[in-house]
């Protein structure tokens, strides 16, 4: 930390400061310039009590933090870019991974169908809601365990592994029973107990971005599931909320490359949710395939129109097939499978 000091200070003053620099387990390193003295205080941030509190005192102009403050997430901690494996599948790899399916699972029709078409068309990931999280009460709230049973089935029939959301702490034994990855949605990026909870399962977990969250604020809650010695983190951009209206969210393609420099953990994209358009999706997806995402989530559904949540943006069967075509030149071109 550096912490800069007020001018004219006594000695008495300063010393006072240099002696709460020491108790809180720092080396104070005094630079006495012209006008300012700024004290070094040499410790690692995340480990001793922090000297922000410092700002309070009348001797202090300011503190600044020299770390940041992920450390698990951080690629000063691991390098190399981590892959996260399930059921064969592994995504953050050479491969550009494919997670599609339905917004909502419906009924067992609509999933068979779905899954069916899906893997035939080179998914390798089954995407399904069983539980909601929508914006009103009076909405679909998804099938809950029933909706899980249809995803397990569907994972027999297609072999596919299945991504579904956790909603609640409440139901994180019974949902990791049949997800082979757990989704935290972007209205729980931030609850930092269903994060725990997630991670305790010790299935990979996928962590959307917030409606409002800095990118900051996003690696610091996958450190959550780091910390909680889950190292099968995958980051998720969504898209956030903006003064746009053209799209539902704003999707901020910039996250990629500032995630991948950030971070170890695999970024997928989700160009669904991104712009809440159907026909905005192939471009969202090449986009990201430029700019070095991992996977894509996507959502699919036998007719759209008839959806029971997020219609706008699905694509129907055919229409995911076709755009896996069309997206083939755009993975090869960026060195990818
Ligand atoms: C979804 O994937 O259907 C969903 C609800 O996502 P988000 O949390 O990003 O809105
Ligand atoms: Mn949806």
């Amino acid at each position: 930390m550096i912490i800069v000091l007020k001018p004219n200070l006594s000695r008495k003053e300063e010393a006072a400061v240099l002696a709460e620099i020491k108790r809180l387990g720092y080396t104070p390193h005094v630079m006495r310039g012209v006008a300012r003295t700024v004290v070094g205080a040499i410790g690692d941030e995340r480990e001793h009590a922090s000297l922000e509190a410092l700002n309070a005192w009348p001797q202090v102009e300011s503190v600044m933090r020299v770390q940041k403050r992920h450390k698990l997430v951080s690629r000063e901690a691991h390098p190399q870019n981590s892959t996260v494996t399930t059921r064969g599948v592994v995504i953050g790899g050479p491969k550009f991974v494919v997670m599609a399916g339905p917004c909502s699972v419906e009924s067992e029709t609509q999933l068979m169908k779905t899954a069916e078409a899906v893997a035939k068309a080179g998914a390798t990931v089954l995407r399904g809601g069983a539980f909601k999280p929508r914006t009103s009460p009076y909405e679909f709230q998804g099938l809950g365990e029933k909706g899980l049973k249809l995803l397990a089935k569907a994972r027999k029939a297609t072999g596919l592994p299945i991504i579904t959301e956790l909603l609640s702490e409440d139901h994180a034994e019974m949902v990791a029973e049949y997800a082979d990855i757990l989704q935290i949605g972007a209205r729980n990026a931030q609850n930092f107990q269903l994060l725990i909870a997630a991670a305790k399962t010790g299935k990979p977990v996928l962590l959307k971005r917030g409606l409002a969250m800095k990118i900051e604020e996003w690696l610091l809650a996958g450190e959550y599931v780091l910390a909680n010695n889950n190292r099968d983190l995958m980051f998720c951009e969504r898209g956030i909320r903006t003064f746009e209206t053209y799209t539902r969210n704003t999707l901020d393609l910039s996250t990629i490359p500032i995630v991948k420099r950030e971070s170890h953990c695999p970024i997928v994209i989700d160009p669904s949710q991104g712009g809440g358009r159907a026909d905005l999706v192939a471009s969202f997806c090449k986009g990201a395939i430029a700019m070095g995402a991992d996977a894509r989530l996507i959502e699919v559904h036998p007719n759209p129109a008839e959806a029971w949540s997020d219609g706008a943006q699905q694509l129907s069967l055919e229409g995911f097939a076709q755009l896996m075509g069309e997206l083939k030149p755009f993975i090869a071109a960026a060195g990818r499978e």
